[in-house]
């Protein structure tokens, strides 16, 4: 654990009347709890400081988490320390403010491409953003305040982003952290029940999925969500985008891909993969991402098809070369 760089950011914390935090597009429940979260312990702690979220993004199934934030005037960065939050690259912060704020700091657990901020605490061995905020208040838990909507944030992070303790980032770490954010006291049965119960027509929607999914010769499962699926099914592009996970467990398909048109006419790509890493093809791509967890954008079927195509021949190479994969 990186006590020391958690020790300068509670340093800088604590020497700001005025903390901003920022997160990424599209949102997720990981930036979402992490951010809330973090706002929740600072505002608890020292309710003195002004402390918001830069972001007036909506997400309709975070909404139990909190009301949306409102809007920040232009004039109340140049005062304020920046924190953001769960974002590699700089390009994917909501609100490009951050740049006229008087210090930044970078909090995230993805693969270090761009070290944007003044200080940069990056663990990419942490299984979510939340986990780190976690961390943090345990760290300084005789200091820090906390309750239970605040750990609820956090916890929610932590179980969206690593598939309920699934995917392999969770660690002994993960899951004792997760036990103190528990111990707040979270009512874990409402929790899971707004983020997990499904409605008549998404089943409906994924009863398609499982109509149009292909898979090539070495096992890379794909389907493509066209404006036409969206429009019958009335989905929006998040809930377009939930359809890579009805992929994920297709016995010999170590990766699966969701191809799905958005609104500016670019085709994004969610990428997925078990056992093998898969985001050298997203970096390939106009994306990047974790080892088994990836995103990246194309612009016409050639390019999609070639995308498949790719990953079809590293899947090849991966079982040719390994054993053991299901
Ligand atoms: P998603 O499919 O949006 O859940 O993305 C999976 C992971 O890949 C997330 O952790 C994102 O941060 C990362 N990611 C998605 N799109 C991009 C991109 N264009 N560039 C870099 N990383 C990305």
């Amino acid at each position: 654990m990186n006590t020391s760089v958690m020790n300068v950011i509670l340093e800088r914390i604590k020497a700001y009347d005025r903390i901003l935090l920022f997160r990424h597009i599209r949102l997720d429940g990981d930036c979402v709890g992490a951010t809330k979260g973090l706002e929740g312990l600072l505002t608890l702690t020292y309710p003195q400081k002004d402390v918001r979220i830069a972001d007036t993004q909506h997400s309709d199934y975070l909404a139990f988490l909190g009301p949306d934030e409102a809007a920040i005037p232009d004039g109340d960065f140049a005062d304020a320390l920046a924190i953001v939050i769960d974002v590699g690259s700089s390009n994917r912060i909501s609100d490009q403010r951050y740049k006229m704020c008087r210090e930044i700091i970078k909090i995230d657990h993805h693969i270090e491409r761009e070290p944007y901020g003044h200080i940069n605490w990056v663990e990419d061995s942490r299984s979510s953003a939340c986990e780190m905020i976690a961390a943090f208040y345990e760290t300084f838990r005789d200091e820090l305040a906390i309750d239970s909507h605040t750990a609820s944030c956090i916890y929610t992070g932590m179980v969206t982003d690593s598939g309920r303790f699934e995917y392999e980032g969770v660690k002994g770490d993960t899951l004792r952290l997760a036990g103190l954010m528990l111990d707040q006291g979270i009512d874990t049965e409402r929790l899971y029940a707004q983020l997990y119960l499904r409605d008549f027509a998404s089943l409906k929607f994924k009863a398609h999925i499982y109509d149009q999914m292909q898979v090539t010769e070495n096992g890379v499962a794909y389907v493509h969500i066209t404006r036409e699926m969206q429009q019958r099914f009335g989905l929006t592009f998040e809930s377009a985008s939930a359809a890579i996970s009805y992929l994920s467990d297709i016995r010999g398909v170590l990766c699966w891909l969701a191809f799905i048109d958005s609104d500016d006419g670019a085709i994004r790509v969610r990428l997925r993969s078990r056992f093998a890493t898969i985001n050298t093809i997203a970096e390939k791509y106009r994306g990047g991402g974790h080892a088994c967890a990836s995103g990246a954008t194309v612009y016409s079927a050639d390019e999609m098809c070639s995308l498949i195509r790719d990953a079809d021949a590293h899947i090849k190479e991966y079982k040719e070369t390994h054993e053991g994969w299901l």
